[in-house]
């Protein structure tokens, strides 16, 4: 599975990611994101950059960083400073055909426009 951000300065496969697609609703992932976060899930050493000349952590929280390109703005990754895994944004995705939604999280937090 590859993905990559909207400029290209950020490529990467992975072999395999977690089938099941979280949505969160924080106000956090809504700032980031523009609207709401959906994100898959790998091993960070399943990873493989073909490259990562654009990509920048932002430290979101004192335990969770945020990875996204420097270059155009994709919001890609979120990684708490203490796991192996990776969360993988799932629209960077180019095929998404195996995934689906399974879970959503902080609804209460959710815009009231949708
Ligand atoms: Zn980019
Ligand atoms: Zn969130």
């Amino acid at each position: 599975m590859k993905g990559r951000c909207e400029c290209g300065k950020v490529k990467f496969s992975v072999e395999t990611v977690r089938e099941t697609v979280t949505i969160c609703h924080c106000s956090q992932c809504r700032r980031t994101s523009g609207h709401l976060w959906a994100s898959t899930h790998a091993p960070f050493a399943d990873l493989r950059f073909e490259t990562d000349q654009g990509l920048e952590w932002y430290a979101s929280s004192s335990f969770a960083k945020r990875g996204f390109c420097k270059y155009c703005g994709s919001s890609l990754f979120y990684r708490m400073t203490d796991e192996d895994g990776i969360g993988i944004a799932a629209g960077c995705l180019e095929n998404t055909g195996g995934l689906r939604i399974g879970k959503e999280i902080f609804r209460d937090d959710k815009g009231s426009y949708y």
